[in-house]
């Protein structure tokens, strides 16, 4: 057998934990070797983030040019699917080319092809035997399949939901109230589809601020996407005028029937270690098929790292890149730790964003929860945009005057998350987010007066 090729770390996975943790390695001087089984970029870039966001951008373009009758523009707007299509392809491949130059520029080794494991820090691609001092596992996720809805031509996961270009479906079922299906529910909606919406929980985004999201829901369906919520999916069958779906309320009982062209799962991911052979590495799974890791990102395996999707949830791209700099930095020698606050964003519109803790979070934490609230209905700004509809919410400790968590539902929410997000890392107190001068008129104003009036002195609203 040929002599293996070694290198400090290698990088099973080129999605966003994947690059984010070759690029830092390579930062650090460590000779690096990323491997890539399908499109560089991963999910996030190739099927997931960045496509969703491109079509929902046009979805609410078309939308705006409604609203905007309302101030006198008046036009009648026509969508070209093949256009629109090419476009969100064009988006998808400069940023997956940016990518791959990257890899390059920082000179980090790319092998395509899906690696293995051979031995506890070995892999092997094509035939060919790799050691590395170093492993990182960034393998992903994938679609979790719901039973009774085998993916198929009828029954779309979220790659195939993105294929806007091969029609739009006069009646969809969106099973599932998280981000993807909130998402992709108001992108056919605005393209011109019947969307019915369906989660099994009593709220959408249900691991969330029920009240922000109940007025992300009511926004959806004042739109005319129909949301049921308590429901599950037990089954369809395929008949001549469409998809006879079954459905029952969450707890069982009085079934009803739903016809529907075309079904979009999206109850969930899965962490992608099939066939990986982690057994060989001695690298251990939990009950859910997810890599056991510390704060450090290491695996039961000296040397191996995991991180992103397949490490633990949230799934989400922000914390796979964080957590691939601290893999990286580990590897190299530092001692990094990933304890930081992650934003969830849905991008909806209006968005939806959340950071720290729900009020009931926050009180099973043993913290005398204060909450302060300010509905965008009472911002300049927001009128100025042409919606006033949203809210932002602080919530806080009495006693410390801590704050603790953010919840925004409004446009651009996911912009305003982040000075959220740096006041929680700052360890701000409310009355820091009250005393920052925001400029005016803007959206972020409503944090400062949500802070206020936990405090009973918000300016624009009556304190009571
Ligand atoms: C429709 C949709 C929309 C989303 N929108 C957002 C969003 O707006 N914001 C957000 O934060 N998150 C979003 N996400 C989630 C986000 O895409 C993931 O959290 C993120 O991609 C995870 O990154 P990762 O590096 O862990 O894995 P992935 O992006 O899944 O990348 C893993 C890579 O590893 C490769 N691979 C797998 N196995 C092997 C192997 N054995 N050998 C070699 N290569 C292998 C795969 O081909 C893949 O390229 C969305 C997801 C979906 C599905």
């Amino acid at each position: 057998m040929d002599p293996m090729t070694t290198y400090d770390l290698i990088v099973i996975g080129t999605g966003p934990g994947g690059y984010h943790a070759a690029i830092r390695g390579a930062q650090l001087g460590l000779k690096v070797l990323a491997v890539e089984a399908g499109e560089v970029g991963g999910v996030c870039l190739n099927v997931g983030c960045i496509p969703t966001k491109a079509l929902l951008h046009a979805a609410e373009t078309l939308h705006h040019l409604k609203v905007a009758e309302g101030f006198g523009v008046k036009a009648s707007p026509e969508v070209d699917l093949k256009k629109l299509a090419a476009w969100r392809e064009s988006v998808v491949k400069r940023l997956t080319g940016g990518v791959a130059g990257l890899l390059k520029g920082n000179r980090v080794e790319l092998v395509r092809g899906f690696a293995r494991f051979a031995g506890p820090k070995e892999i092997e691609v094509n035939g060919e035997r790799y050691g590395g001092k170093s492993v990182i596992v960034a393998t992903g996720s994938e679609p979790a399949a719901l039973k009774g809805f085998p993916f198929g031509e009828d029954i779309w996961d979220s790659t195939r939901a993105l294929k806007v270009e091969e029609g739009i479906p006069k009646r969809l079922l969106v099973i599932g109230g998280g981000a993807v299906g909130l998402e992709f529910g108001q992108i056919f909606h605005r393209l011109g589809s019947q969307v019915t919406l369906i989660e099994y929980m009593p709220e959408i985004l249900p691991a969330s601020d029920p009240e922000t999201a109940a007025l992300l829901r009511k926004a959806l369906e004042k739109e005319g996407i129909r949301v049921r919520t308590g429901t599950k999916a037990v089954g369809y069958e395929k008949k001549q005028d469409g998809l006879h779906v079954t459905l029952e309320p969450a707890q069982g009982g009085q079934g009803e029937t739903l016809v529907v062209d075309k079904i979009l799962v999206a109850v969930g991911r899965r962490p992608r270690t099939e066939g990986l052979g982690l057994e060989k590495a001695g690298v251990k799974v939990d009950e859910r098929g997810f890599i056991q890791v510390n704060a450090r990102m290491e695996t039961s395996a000296p040397g191996v790292y995991a991180i992103g999707d397949v490490a633990r949830p949230p799934l989400l791209a922000h914390k796979a890149m964080r957590e691939g700099l601290v893999a990286a930095e580990n590897a190299a020698g530092k001692a990094s730790a990933f304890d930081y606050q992650v934003p969830s964003v849905v991008y909806t519109s209006p968005e939806w964003a959340g950071v720290g803790l729900t009020e009931e979070e926050a009180k099973k934490a043993g913290y005398k929860v204060k909450v302060g609230k300010f509905p965008l209905s009472a911002s300049g700004r927001a009128l100025t945009l042409g919606g006033a509809e949203g809210l932002i919410k602080v919530v806080g400790d009495e006693e410390t005057d801590l704050l603790l968590g953010v919840f925004v539902v409004g446009p651009q929410a996911g912009e305003l998350i982040a000075e959220a997000t740096l006041a929680l890392e700052m360890g701000a107190t409310v009355s820091d987010l009250g005393l920052t001068v925001h400029a005016h008129p803007t959206l972020s104003e409503g944090l400062m007066e949500a802070a206020e009036a936990l405090h009973k002195q918000a300016i624009h609203i009556l304190n009571r």
